[in-house]
């Protein structure tokens, strides 16, 4: 036995994956990731997930410590196996397996000059600069040359990009901490490729490029008015299932302050989702997620509404959870749940945002119910569920939920707030091995036997939910 029976439980939803299996998740806990950061609260998620994935050490140095003791608590609490420690820069056998610095151009800029001085070549490096909706991810899993000069000139237009937004803010700092968590395990384990070119991203158009020339940088983020902040707010959002993707969603609503937020899970904290589902944690196992997660997130934001629902959706009870809601997000492991709720949304026209991964792959869409295609335009009919693996068998990589769980977080945002670039005619494919997101149009289908020309489905079907 490679793990004891505890720790093998703990991590046994992506133990079982072949890419990763007893001796990874035995070479991740041995292994020891650096995390130099601006700020505590731009490198939450990457703790989070860092601890969830199970990185055995885990070392910091930030610029700023405020929330530290809080995080560092939190973190204990969902992951007891990891040891947490300041890092010492100057010392000279700090050797870390992966270094990740994350937060603004500046910072980033200046820490990277730094390592070039002291010449600490020979581990892989993660940056992640975070601005508000954007981000720029690059990935050196082995040094040819200064980082500095690849820096120097090529991302000017990025850095002067300084509009405050505080919800973009969060989203691509979330999302930059998920992605740099996943880089990180493919690192230790020397799994899949990452980008030859950095990776920019714009949350707001939903465009992702790993191409210098490509203008993602040239796009103006919206500045954070009042108004916006007032529509956040008021806003009442419900999110379906408070496991790998609803842990993610949560997270980062909460932090963006939307004032109501509804959870919906039937199920109860079990030791075997602590790899991934970071709104729950040790000291909570056997309490309903409901309750686990309000207890977590109020402690986030005390300033929002959580209002729990301890059922898992059927097809009773579907119509009466939704009809108080702006935006409704499918969180889903289970596609009877999931082809019950894109209809559920059709008949009363709530906006769906919906998500689903399978082991080191996600996708993602937005259901605008008669404005653009649903869920079954790609999926006319529910596939017999021995075809297709439960995430429980085909296992999960628990940070890759949470990247496609902050994306759901943003189409959520810019749906209260009336942004345009929603994903309603695209579907967002995001395959972790390669680092690659894709976002291909696609139309709905006139023959979809939800909203198509010539309906079969007018009323709620028998869905085998609650598996
Ligand atoms: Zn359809």
């Amino acid at each position: 036995m490679v793990l004891p029976d505890s720790k093998a439980k703990r991590y046994e939803r992506h133990i079982i994956m072949p890419e990763i299996g007893q001796l990874g998740q035995k070479k991740l806990l041995d292994s020891h990731v650096e995390v130099i950061g601006n700020s505590v609260s731009e490198a939450l998620s990457l703790f989070y997930y860092l601890t969830a994935v199970g990185i055995g050490t885990i070392s910091y140095n930030f610029q700023n410590k405020n929330g530290i003791n809080n995080m560092l608590f939190n973190l204990k609490d969902l992951n007891p196996d990891i040891t947490i420690i300041e890092s010492d820069l100057t010392d000279a056998n700090n050797n870390p397996k992966v270094r990740i610095i994350i937060g603004n151009m500046d910072f980033v800029h200046n820490k990277i000059s730094l390592l070039d001085e002291k010449n600490k070549s020979q581990i892989p490096l993660i940056i992640a600069v975070t601005n508000p909706w954007q981000g720029l991810f690059y990935v050196f899993r082995e040094k040819e040359k200064p980082y500095t000069d690849i820096f120097e000139t090529a991302y000017v237009e990025f850095s002067k990009n300084k509009s405050f937004a505080s919800e973009g803010f969060v989203l691509s700092s979330c999302f930059a901490g998920a992605l740099g968590a996943t880089e990180a395990v493919k690192c230790c384990l020397n799994l899949g490729d990452s980008v030859d070119n950095p990776l920019f991203y714009d949350l707001m158009s939903m465009r992702f490029s790993g191409n210098k020339n490509c203008n993602i940088a040239a796009n103006k983020s919206p500045k954070t008015s009042r108004h916006f902040k007032n529509r956040i707010s008021d806003s009442k959002v419900l999110i379906i299932g408070t496991g790998g993707l609803g842990s993610p969603v949560a997270f980062a609503l909460a932090l963006i302050g939307v004032g109501t937020i509804g959870l919906v899970d039937g199920d109860h904290v079990d030791l075997s989702n602590l790899n991934r589902q970071i709104l729950h944690a040790t000291s909570r196992i056997g309490m309903s997620k409901v309750e686990s997660a309000c207890w977590f997130l109020k402690r986030l934001n005390p300033s929002i509404r959580i209002i729990p629902y301890y059922t898992n959706i059927t097809k009773e009870n579907a119509l009466d959870l939704i009809k108080d809601y702006d935006v409704i997000i499918a969180c889903l492991d289970n596609l009877p749940s999931r082809y019950l709720l894109n209809d559920t949304c059709f008949f009363p026209e709530k906006p769906l945002v919906e998500a689903g991964v399978l082991r080191l792959n996600g996708m993602s869409q937005t259901i605008l119910p008669k404005q653009g295609p649903c869920y079954r335009c790609i999926f006319p009919e529910m596939p017999s569920l021995e075809s297709i693996p439960s995430p429980s068998q085909a296992g999960i990589l628990g940070s890759i939920p949470g990247v496609m769980g902050f994306l759901e977080a943003a189409e959520v945002v810019k749906l209260l707030i009336g942004a345009d670039g929603i994903l309603k005619d695209r579907i967002l494919l995001y395959d972790a091995m390669d680092l690659e997101f894709r976002v291909p149009s696609f139309r709905g289908d006139y023959r979809c036997p939800l909203c198509g020309e010539n309906p079969s489905i007018t009323t709620l079907q028998d869905y085998e939910t609650g598996l």
